[in-house]
């Protein structure tokens, strides 16, 4: 598959090589929850997630909600729990492989909470995030992988990318998404050759610092 999405300068995820956008144009729904990056910052790395609401439901509009501050606590007694949950990620890849942006990775977006990776604190400030539409104890879909390394090698073409890891990586004692039935030798193999399947922790994760030098 011809890869013709790209990520413009301020940090938009077009999915169109010839500036038209089409009918399957990336959807972009503004989140509240996002600030300036520290000045400075360059974005050094992916996080992947794993998020549905109602937990385990697909298709519904609670991700939406939730990083639009409108998500109504009566609507689920799930939703009572962290209706006041102030959070985004950059992307949502749905399980058809819709995906919609709510915040453009120039700005900080707050998905990873208190994070630390390779002894950086405050993972937000240099990372941008990615919501797989899913849970811990279900399979991603084709489309999802498909997309999802689509969209990593956009990111990849704009960002100085070094690593690629879970929530799990990054806040192992709070998260364990993207969890048990994220494919990371999947990923990794579409991502490409540069992609390079490690572990940390007994996790895998993906990095490319072998080939930046
Ligand atoms: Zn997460």
């Amino acid at each position: 598959m011809k890869n013709i999405m790209r990520i413009t300068a301020d940090g938009m995820l077009q999915d169109s090589d010839n500036g038209i956008r089409s009918a399957r144009s990336i959807q972009f729904i503004a989140s509240p929850n996002c600030d300036e990056r520290p000045e400075g910052t360059t974005i050094t790395l992916l996080v992947i997630h794993n998020i549905s609401l109602p937990p385990g439901e697909f298709g519904g509009n609670g991700v939406t909600e939730l990083f639009t501050n409108r998500l109504q606590p009566e609507k689920h007694p799930y939703y009572a729990t962290i209706s006041g949950l102030k959070v985004s990620s950059h992307f949502f890849i749905r399980r058809d492989g819709e995906t919609m942006q709510f915040v453009p990775c120039s700005l900080r977006a707050w998905h990873a909470g208190l994070s630390c990776w390779r002894n950086r604190t405050r993972c937000n400030d240099f990372s941008i995030g990615i919501e797989l539409e899913g849970s811990d104890d279900t399979p991603f879909t084709d489309a999802q992988y498909t997309v999802l390394a689509a969209l990593t090698q956009c990111l990849r073409a704009q960002y100085p990318i070094a690593d690629i890891v879970g929530h799990n990586h990054i806040a192992p004692e709070r998260k364990t998404d993207p969890g048990p039935y994220f494919s990371w030798r999947a990923y990794a193999e579409l991502v490409g050759t540069k992609a390079c399947m490690t572990q940390y922790a007994d996790q895998p994760y993906i990095t490319f610092r072998h080939a930046i030098t």
